[in-house]
């Protein structure tokens, strides 16, 4: 067990993970902290939260994951969540559509609580179960895109890609940073004018209006 208490690091991030009950979030966030975790534990109570130091760029990077435990069932999902993140982790799975669908209104909630330009990543898990597949990667890649977000698929069961996901993340949020410290800090936010090489998608639908802005700098 790591010593967390004493441990260096260069930089730490807050990441917040969202999406439907059931799609797996709680797993992939054990098996990021602990890759030998078990597969079924029981549901948690209260706010969940994982702690881990991985490389990104070079540089020891302190992760602490935030997981809903529960409150996405019934969509009480509130402010407080998001409050601080420096990113947020979108989760579907890749063998319920209707999670798929619901995404909208994750990131909905994700863009209301946080910044229109948050870095974000999509994840479709479960895609070990092949035979079971009902979200096609390039029905969710164009998606993703759309919004300015990577997608990345992957398996919480055996452990495919679920290291990935944190260390893609990371480096779009320092990637941020960087930009924003060329541009004189700052950074804008919501109602942002745009501009640099990014782009802003507008989506209207069940989920309500999103506007997303991405790769945002002034210039
Ligand atoms: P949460 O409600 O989003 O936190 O989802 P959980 O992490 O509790 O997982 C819900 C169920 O899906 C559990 O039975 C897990 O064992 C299972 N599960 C999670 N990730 C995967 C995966 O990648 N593949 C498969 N086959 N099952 C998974
Ligand atoms: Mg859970």
């Amino acid at each position: 067990m790591a010593d967390y208490t004493t441990a260096k690091y260069d930089a730490i991030y807050k990441v917040t993970v969202i999406g439907d009950s059931q799609v797996g979030k709680t797993s992939i966030i054990r098996k990021f902290v602990d890759h030998n975790a078990p597969d079924h534990y029981p549901p948690t109570i209260g706010v969940d939260f994982g702690i881990k130091d991985i490389m990104v760029d070079n540089e020891k990077c302190r992760v602490q994951i935030w997981d809903t435990a529960g409150q996405e069932r019934f969509r009480a999902v509130t402010s407080c969540y998001f409050r601080g993140a420096h990113g947020v982790v979108l989760v579907y799975d890749v063998t319920q559509a209707r999670t798929f669908d619901n995404i909208q209104f994750h990131l909905a909630q994700a863009v209301k609580f946080t910044r229109d330009d948050q870095p974000m990543i999509m994840v479709g898990n479960k895609c070990d179960l092949t035979h079971k597949r009902a979200v096609s990667y390039e029905l969710a890649e164009r998606y993703a895109e759309a919004f300015g977000m990577q997608l990345i698929e992957t398996s919480a069961l055996n452990l495919t890609n679920i290291e990935q996901v944190f260390v893609r993340l990371i480096h779009q949020i320092r990637e941020k940073k960087k930009k924003e410290k060329e541009c004189g800090g700052g950074g804008g936010g919501k109602g942002g004018t745009g501009g640099g090489d990014g782009g802003k998608t507008k989506l209207f639908g069940s989920g309500g209006t999103i506007e997303k802005t991405y790769n945002k700098c002034c210039s």
